[in-house]
């Protein structure tokens, strides 16, 4: 494959994560020709580090709910086609208290995230975890699920079956300007071009990185351990501590009370921003975490006392202290407060294209098409007849209106 001289394509994607991709694969389904660079030989970002988990329930009303479920039929069909699985195990989150399961009650009422509330004993159907001290728990069936270790693997091998389609791996962006994105010994020609750096924006070169105030990284602590006793965990786990962190949850009216005595109860898990997540790997084994710690350049250090921490919590809830720890790895995605979709225009028919919060596995294939539409828009715009008034260009570092 062609890694040095000039490139023609329709759209360049630069970044083979899942936010790269889709935009790439939504591409394609425009029929657009579409080549994609990536600075490794393979993808190791965020998109296979995290859990596979699609969180539609616990997603904000708005944009990012809609995104989520339009993500849900992507996934269902390229997965198809990519031959990867897409659990449609829904999750369970477990309440342990009567406030989280009012909130969660609050979400159950919302019919568009297919979420009910269960008692604590079809808790245990569910799932082979202890009913013993559970209320009951969110049944949120809409939730899918894939290996992250494979999705992105799939989804890009599906790609590049395509004869409209490329990914140059290995290659390391370092320019782009209206109508050119350059790499080391390349150039691509495309009138639009959709950068998606992931956790790698602040590499990027001065006039592409995005700017937002506490734009920062966030460093997760992440495990992978044995299923005890073999068992299968069809549901993604969550438990209280995950109200504290996800839209659907803190928008509730009763989440300030539960804010307060869960900080009351457990500090030290919220000071290092634990919330439990425990999903299944085909082999069997589960994914286990996480941990939050915010700052750029993110601390290179992963602490033994947290990991320490978030394994307790999942024995806890799989009622076993057997949890024998296989592999454990950190990962990191870009995070800013607000609006989790964050999408600037440094030049015209170019996009930085960022998702600020830990939904991007949740959300980014909803939220492809819209930022395409717009990019394929401006530019039917700047290639009509010239009318009395024309469009202004887009400025830098413009936000996209991606929800209307
Ligand atoms: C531990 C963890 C758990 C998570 N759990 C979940 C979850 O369960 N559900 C969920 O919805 N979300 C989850 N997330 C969030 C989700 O993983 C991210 O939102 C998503 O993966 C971000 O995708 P991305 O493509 O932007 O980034 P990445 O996957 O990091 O991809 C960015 C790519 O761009 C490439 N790149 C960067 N700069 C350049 C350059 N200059 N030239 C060429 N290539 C470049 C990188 O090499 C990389 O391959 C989690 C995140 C983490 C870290």
């Amino acid at each position: 494959m062609k890694r040095s001289g000039i490139v023609e394509a329709d759209v360049c994607v630069v970044g083979a994560g899942i936010v790269g991709l889709a935009h790439a694969l939504e591409a394609r389904r425009l029929g657009l020709e579409v080549v994609v660079l990536e600075r490794d030989a393979r993808a190791v970002g965020a998109s296979v580090r995290n859990f596979g988990h699609c969180f539609i329930s616990a997603m904000a009303d708005g944009e990012a709910l809609d995104y989520a479920l339009l993500a849900r039929r992507r996934w269902l069909e390229l997965g198809g086609q990519a031959g990867l699985e897409v659990h449609q195990g829904g999750s369970l989150v477990v309440a342990r208290h009567e406030d989280e399961l009012e909130l969660l009650e609050g979400v159950a009422r919302d019919e568009r995230r297919g979420a009910r509330l269960i008692g604590a004993g079809e808790v245990s159907r569910l799932a082979p975890i202890p009913a013993a001290g559970l209320r009951g728990a969110l049944h949120a069936t809409l939730d899918v699920r894939v290996d992250p270790r494979q999705a992105v693997v799939r989804l890009a091998a599906l790609f590049e079956q395509d004869p409209g389609a490329r990914i140059l791996w290995g290659v390391n962006v370092h320019g782009a300007g209206p109508g050119r994105i350059e790499a080391d010994r390349l150039v691509v020609r495309a009138p639009i071009a959709v950068i998606c750096p992931g956790p790698g924006y602040p590499t990027l070169p001065a006039d592409l990185r995005p700017e937002r105030h506490g734009l920062t990284l966030c460093r997760l602590q992440m495990l992978r351990v044995n299923a005890p006793g073999a068992r299968q965990y069809l549901p993604a786990l969550l438990t209280g501590l995950s109200l504290l962190r996800y839209p659907a949850f803190t928008a509730q009216a009763g989440f300030e009370r539960v804010r307060a005595r869960i900080e009351a109860e457990h500090p030290e898990l919220v000071a290092a921003g634990i919330h439990l997540i425990v999903t299944q790997l085909p082999g069997g084994d589960l994914i286990v975490g996480d941990t939050h710690d915010y700052g750029d350049p993110p601390a290179p250090f992963a602490c033994e006392r947290l990991d320490r921490l978030v394994l307790a919590e999942a024995s806890r809830l799989l009622g076993t202290e057997a949890l024998h720890v296989r592999e454990r790895w950190q990962g990191i995605y870009p995070y800013a407060p607000g609006d989790p979709f964050m999408v600037t225009a440094p030049y015209p028919g170019v996009r930085v294209v960022e998702v600020v919060s830990g939904v991007g596995m949740t959300t980014a294939m909803g939220l492809a098409p819209r930022v395409l539409a717009e990019l394929l828009k401006a530019k039917a715009g700047a290639t009509a007849p010239a009318s009395p008034v024309a469009a202004p260009p887009p400025s830098v570092a413009a936000r996209v209106d991606c929800g209307s």
